[in-house]
C-alpha cells in the first residue's frame, strides 16, 4: 500500500513537562476538524517495557487502551481531545524496540550482521513509527523528553531518516520550548530556545515551527529574535501562554496564526478547522453557572497527575452539564470525616496497595450511612463492598487477598485465570511478576434492568468500558449481598463488574474505569449521572 501519511514530529526543548502532549492533541484537534484524519503516536525514551509497572507518583497516570495496552498518560489527552480511540500502536518505549530487536536477533533474523544502533534500532524506530501511521492522511509523532537527552539520539536521528526518506513536503518539525520570564531583568529571555534548536540542527532536524512556553505573552519583536535565531518564518513563533483550560489552546493556537505555518509546510490546499461546538463547550468549562463540590478520596494527593483521566471526566461531566465541579483532595492516610459532611458528593478512584485503606474505607461507610451521592471506581468499588460485608452483613475479618493473603473472608479475591481482551486465556498466582498480568483493556458489561447504572447508560444492556485490576468480587458472598440491599447491576461472564445500593439517593460502584472513555464531545455516562446526582442533592 502507498503510504500517503504526512508526519508531524514534535520534540521538547530546554525542560520536561511543557505540555507536549497538549501542543500535539491540540494540533491534532485542528487536523482533524478540518476534516482531515489523525493519528498521534507518544514515543517514550525510557528503557521499562510499558509504564505498568512504574509507580504513578513518578510517572503519573498510567493510561490504558481499550486493546489493553498500558500506556503513557499522553494517549489519554490525544483520545479526549480527538474525541476517538487509539490502540496500543500509539504508544512505544525504548524497552519495546531493544526487546523486539534482541528477539529477532535470538531468533537469527539478522543473518549474522553485527546488531547497532544506526541501522537496526532506527530501522525498527522507522518501522513502528509508519505502522502507526498507517491509513491516516497525518500522524502526529511526540518525542518524550527533552533534546540533548541521550536516551532521545537514535529517535532523533530516525526523525532525521525519515524526512529525508518521505520528502519536504511530507515532513513538519515543531519544537516546543521554554521562554522564562526573568525577573530581575523584567524580561522574556530567548536563549535557551535558540540553543536548544541549535542542538537540534547539529543532529540534522530544523524545526520549521517553534511553539514558546511562556508566562506572559510575547511580543512581535521577541518573535521575530527567535525566528532569526532559529531560522524560521516569521510567522511560525507560536506562543502556548499558560491557559485556564488545557481545551482552550487549540483555539489559543488558531489566534497564533498556527495555520498557516502549517498548511504552508506540508502543502495543504486547505486547513479550516470548523471549531464551534468545540468553542461553545470551552466556554461551558470557562464560565459555568453552577457548581458543586466533589471529595477525592486517595493516596497519591500531592500528584494529580496520578488521576489525570479522572479529573479530566470531571471537567467533561461538569461542561455538559453547566457546572463547575470543585475537587477537594482527602488524603486517605489523614481521614477528617467531618470534612465529608458539606460534600455533594463523594468519590474513591482506583488505587493498589493498603496504605490509605482504612481512611478510604471510613469515607465510604460515611457516604452510606449519611446519603451522600457515591461513586467508587475499581479498587472504591472493592473497598465498598468490604465495607458493606464489615460493618451491614457484621463479617469483621471481610478483606481482599491483595492486604491480608491469608484472609478467612476474602470479598475480594484474585482470579487466577481469565481471558483477556484478545480472547487469550491468562494464569496467574499470587506470585505472578507485576507486568502484564492484570485483567487490561476493553470488556463487555451486561447491565441489569432498572438499575441507577442502566438509567445512567440510557437503558443500553451492554456496554463496554476498561479494566485494569488484579482482584475481582468473590462470587460466594453474592446472595448474602443482594438478599441485604446492595444489587449486582453489572456483571460481565459472571464476574461482578458494579454494584450499587438500593436505599440510598446514588451509591454506586463500578469495577471498570469509566474514565478512560471520558471525552469533552462525550463525557462518560456513568461520571455524568454522578455529576447530576451530586447537582441534584447538592446541599
Ligand atoms: N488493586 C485493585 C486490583 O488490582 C484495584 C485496582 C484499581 O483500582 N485499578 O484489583
Amino acid at each position: 500500500m502507498l503510504n500517503n501519511t504526512k508526519y508531524i514530529f514534535v520534540t521538547g526543548g530546554v525542560l520536561s513537562s511543557l505540555g507536549k502532549g497538549i501542543s500535539s492533541s491540540s494540533i491534532g484537534t485542528l487536523l482533524k476538524n478540518a476534516g482531515y484524519s489523525v493519528s498521534i503516536l507518544k514515543i517514550d525514551p525510557y528503557i521499562n517495557v510499558d509504564p505498568g509497572t512504574m509507580s504513578p507518583l513518578e510517572h503519573g497516570e498510567v493510561f490504558v487502551t481499550a486493546d489493553g495496552a498500558e500506556t503513557d498518560l499522553d494517549i489519554g489527552h490525544y483520545e479526549r481531545f480527538l474525541n476517538t480511540s487509539f490502540s496500543k500502536n500509539n504508544n512505544f518505549t525504548t524497552g519495546q524496540i531493544y526487546l523486539s530487536v534482541i528477539e529477532r536477533e535470538r531468533k537469527g533474523d539478522y543473518l549474522g550482521k553485527t546488531i547497532q544502533i544506526v541501522p537496526h534500532i532506527t530501522d525498527e524506530i522507522k518501522a513502528r513509527i509508519k505502522r502507526a501511521g498507517n491509513g491516516f492522511e497525518f500522524l502526529i509523532v511526540e518525542l518524550g523528553g527533552t533534546v540533548g537527552d541521550i536516551e532521545g539520539m537514535p529517535y532523533l536521528e530516525a526523525m532525521r531518516q525519515l524526512k529525508h526518506e518521505m520528502g519536504t513536503h511530507n515532513v513538519l518539525s515543531i519544537h516546543v520550548t521554554l521562554v522564562p520570564y526573568v525577573k530581575a531583568a523584567d524580561e522574556l529571555k530567548t536563549k535557551p530556545t535558540q540553543h536548544s534548536v541549535q542542538e537540534l540542527r547539529r543532529i540534522g532536524i530544523s524545526p520549521q515551527i517553534i511553539i514558546t512556553r511562556s508566562e506572559l505573552p510575547l511580543s512581535k519583536d521577541t518573535k521575530l529574535k527567535i525566528a532569526l535565531a532559529c531560522d524560521v518564518d516569521s510567522d511560525s513563533v507560536i506562543n502556548a501562554e499558560d491557559a485556564n483550560t488545557i481545551y482552550k489552546c487549540p483555539i489559543n493556537f488558531i489566534s497564533e496564526g498556527i495555520l498557516s505555518p502549517i498548511a504552508r509546510v506540508l502543502s495543504l490546499s486547505s486547513l479550516l478547522p470548523n471549531m464551534t461546538e468545540w468553542d461553545m463547550l470551552v466556554k461551558k468549562i470557562l464560565s459555568p453557572t453552577k457548581n458543586i463540590s466533589i471529595g477525592f478520596v486517595g493516596k497519591y494527593l500531592s500528584l494529580k497527575e496520578s488521576y489525570k483521566s479522572l479529573l479530566e471526566a470531571l471537567t467533561h461531566a461538569g461542561a455538559n452539564l453547566d457546572t463547575k465541579v470543585d475537587v477537594v483532595f482527602i488524603d486517605s492516610e489523614n481521614i477528617d470525616l467531618e470534612k465529608l459532611y458539606n460534600l455533594d458528593g463523594i468519590l474513591v478512584p482506583g488505587g493498589f496497595g493498603e496504605r490509605g485503606i482504612d481512611g478510604k474505607i471510613q469515607a465510604i461507610q460515611y457516604a452510606r450511612e449519611h446519603n451522600i451521592v457515591f461513586l467508587g471506581i475499581c479498587l472504591g468499588m472493592q473497598l465498598a463492598l468490604i465495607e458493606f460485608a464489615r460493618n451491614v452483613l457484621q463479617i469483621p475479618n471481610a478483606n481482599s487477598t491483595e492486604f491480608d493473603k491469608t484472609c478467612k473472608n476474602p470479598i475480594i479475591y484474585m482470579i487466577e485465570d481469565f481471558i483477556d481482551s484478545q480472547g487469550k486465556k491468562q494464569v496467574r498466582t499470587h506470585n505472578s511478576p507485576l507486568g502484564g498480568t492484570m485483567r487490561l483493556g476493553e470488556y463487555e458489561c451486561y447491565l441489569k434492568n432498572d438499575s441507577k447504572l442502566a438509567k445512567a447508560y440510557h437503558n443500553q444492556k451492554i456496554i463496554r468500558e476498561r479494566h485494569r485490576h488484579r482482584y475481582e468480587a468473590n462470587p460466594k458472598y453474592r446472595d448474602l449481598f443482594e438478599s441485604n440491599g446492595l444489587m449486582i447491576s453489572g456483571e460481565c461472564n459472571d464476574l461482578i463488574e458494579a454494584i450499587e445500593l438500593e436505599n440510598h439517593p446514588f451509591f454506586v460502584g463500578v469495577q471498570f474505569h469509566p474514565e478512560f472513555t471520558s471525552r469533552l464531545q462525550s463525557p462518560n455516562a456513568i461520571i455524568l449521572e454522578f455529576v447530576k446526582q451530586a447537582l441534584a442533592h447538592k446541599k
